[in-house]
């Protein structure tokens, strides 16, 4: 077998208290794309049109977001858990998962069956949308019909205020509850487990450097590089589907 599928293992089997931490790039074999790689969401849109200021302030920039979350929305509706999730699945089952820190806003943890209160959504959900103003919370397909039915720019029926999905734009600040428990788990974990991030995006990548700097081992999976790869005790660069079902299904 490989030494680092080998070696993988072996820091899995030792492991009582597991730290998964996941970005887009876990959900890429599941059709849904990431932002950064070709064919990724930038190659399409840009990031400057979807920052959080411009979006409760442009209506003009709320209409492309929408149109652009529209669509990424209706991949991750109709996407399914791939093997690297069901990997993770395992890890529950077999008592070793202390929780998972996600960047990703597309229910996949959820639909591959790891208990709710193990799953901490950093970046929120796609799932619901609130009013910026009154915080009415509205299930996402109801909202999607409306933009079927013609509407570019979804307002609040009781206040008329801004819809939003409830995931975290760039600017936006970051639910200060999830990240106390993501940093609290960071520092008791044994492994963290970091699967198809860039690693750039903060504060959400100090989740996988804060378990490094307390004494946790630290595991990347990523077809790329990432800047945290000189702090890792195990780097694989290759498809976190095909590394981690090797890993745990060994
Ligand atoms: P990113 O796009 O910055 O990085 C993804 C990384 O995964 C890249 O380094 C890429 O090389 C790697 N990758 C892609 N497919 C892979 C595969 N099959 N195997 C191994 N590596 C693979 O994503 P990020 O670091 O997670 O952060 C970007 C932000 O994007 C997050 O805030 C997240 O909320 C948001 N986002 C989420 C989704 C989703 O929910 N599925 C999709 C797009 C963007
Ligand atoms: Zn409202």
């Amino acid at each position: 077998m490989n030494p680092l599928i080998e070696n993988g293992k072996k820091f899995v089997v030792d492991a009582e208290r597991i730290l998964v931490f996941s970005g887009a790039g876990l959900s890429t074999e599941s059709g849904i794309p990431d932002f950064r790689s070709p064919g990724g969401l930038w190659s399409k849109y840009n990031p400057a049109d979807f920052y959080f200021d411009k979006i409760i302030s442009d209506k003009n920039a709320r209409v492309k977001y929408w149109r652009m979350s529209s669509e990424s929305y209706r991949l991750m509706r109709d996407a399914e858990p791939n093997p690297a999730h069901m990997a993770i699945k395992t890890l529950e089952d077999m008592g070793k998962l202390l929780c998972v820190v996600t960047q990703n806003i597309d229910s996949l943890h959820h639909r591959a069956g790891n208990s709710p209160e193990k799953i901490i959504e950093i970046h929120g959900t796609a799932f619901s949308v609130s009013c910026l103003k009154c915080g009415k919370s509205y299930n996402r397909d109801d909202i999607e019909r409306s933009i079927d039915s013609g509407l570019k720019d979804p307002l609040c029926d009781e206040c008329s205020g801004i819809l939003k999905p409830d995931t975290i734009s760039f600017g936006q600040a970051m639910p200060e509850d999830k990240m106390i428990r993501a940093i609290k788990y960071a520092g008791d974990c044994d492994l963290c487990i970091a699967l198809g991030s860039s690693l750039i995006v903060y504060p959400a990548a100090s989740v996988p450097a804060h378990a490094a700097k307390s004494g946790a081992k630290l595991m990347i999976i990523n077809r790329e590089e990432t800047p945290l790869d000189s702090m890792a005790d195990l780097v694989i660069h290759d498809s976190v589907s095909k590394v981690l079902n090797e890993i745990v299904s060994a």
